[in-house]
C-alpha cells in the first residue's frame, strides 16, 4: 500500500476503500494487529513520547486523522493525498463486516458509554454482533479480568477508545494477546457512537472543520486546540532544517 511520511511516521495513504481492504484481511491474524488514526495532536506527542512514536511506528496500519496533517504535509513538500477520520473508517469497516457477520467489541469512554454506543449500532447494523462492552476508566488491577473477558469473546473487533497515548499503548502492549482480533484506536469515537456526542454537518467535515465544530460543542478543548498550529510550525522547522 502507498505510504507517505510525515515527520517520520509511515502513513498509509490510500483510498479509504483500499485502506478498508487491507483492515478486513488483518482480522484472523495469528499475531493480532492494530490500526492508529494519529490526529496531529497525537503526531506533535509522539515527536517528544518515545513509547508512542514505537507504538504508532508498530502499528500494522497508520491512517490520516485530521486535515492539520494534510496542511502540514504540503508544507513537509510530501503532501498525503488522503485523509479518513477514525470515525469514518470504523463505520465503512463495520458497513464490509456484516456480510461476514462478524463480531465487535467495545472498549472505552465513561461508564455505560460504551453500552449505549453497542446499542446504536446494533441497530443500526444487525447482522454484526456487539458480543461485549467495557469502560475505560479500569485499573492495573481490573485489567488481567477484562483481557480474559475480550480473550473468551474472541472478536474480529476491538475498538479501543481510551484516548491518546494509552490508546496506542494498550495496543502495542496487547498484541500479541489478542490473536485473531483487529483492534483499532478510536479516540472519542464511543461518545459519537452512542449519541452523545453530534458530529460535525457533512459541510463543515466536507471543508475540514470539524476540529472547529467540535470546540464549539466542547468549548473545554480549547486547551488542547490552542497546541494544534504547532504542527504547522514543526512542519516549517522541519522543512528549513531538510
Ligand atoms: N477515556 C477513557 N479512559 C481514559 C481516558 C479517556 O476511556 O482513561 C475516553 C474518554 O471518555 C473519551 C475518549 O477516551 O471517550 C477520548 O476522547 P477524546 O475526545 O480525547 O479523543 P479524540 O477523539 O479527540 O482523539
Amino acid at each position: 500500500m502507498s505510504k507517505t511520511e510525515c515527520f517520520g511516521l509511515p502513513f498509509d495513504d490510500a483510498e479509504p476503500e483500499e485502506i478498508v481492504q487491507r483492515a478486513l484481511e488483518l482480522i484472523g491474524k495469528k499475531s493480532g494487529a492494530y490500526v492508529v488514526t494519529p490526529n496531529p495532536e497525537i503526531v506533535l506527542s509522539a515527536e517528544h513520547h518515545s513509547a508512542l512514536r514505537q507504538a504508532l511506528l508498530d502499528a500494522d496500519l497508520m491512517i490520516p486523522d485530521g486535515v492539520g496533517l494534510v496542511w502540514a504535509s504540503k508544507i513537509l513538500g510530501k503532501p498525503l493525498r488522503h485523509r479518513l477520520p477514525g470515525i469514518d473508517f470504523a463505520s465503512m469497516l463495520l458497513e464490509k463486516l456484516k456480510s461476514k457477520q462478524g463480531s465487535v467489541y467495545l472498549l472505552g469512554a465513561k461508564p455505560g458509554v460504551a453500552r449505549e454506543a453497542a446499542d446504536h449500532l446494533s441497530r443500526q447494523f444487525p447482522d454484526l454482533c456487539f458480543i461485549g462492552t467495557h469502560h475505560g476508566y479500569f485499573s492495573n488491577s481490573d485489567e488481567p479480568f477484562l483481557m480474559a473477558e475480550i480473550q473468551r469473546s474472541r472478536p474480529d473487533l476491538l475498538f479501543v477508545c481510551l484516548g491518546s497515548p494509552r490508546q496506542e499503548l494498550w495496543m502495542a502492549a496487547h498484541r500479541s494477546e489478542l490473536p485473531g482480533t483487529l483492534m483499532i484506536g478510536l479516540g472519542g469515537a464511543l461518545d459519537v457512537f452512542a449519541g452523545r456526542i453530534p458530529r460535525a454537518p457533512l459541510r463543515w467535515r466536507r471543508f475540514g472543520l470539524e476540529w472547529l465544530y467540535r470546540l464549539f460543542r466542547e468549548p473545554k478543548r480549547i486547551k488542547r486546540m490552542i497546541r494544534l498550529p504547532g504542527i504547522l510550525r514543526a512542519a516549517i522547522r522541519e522543512r528549513g532544517r531538510s
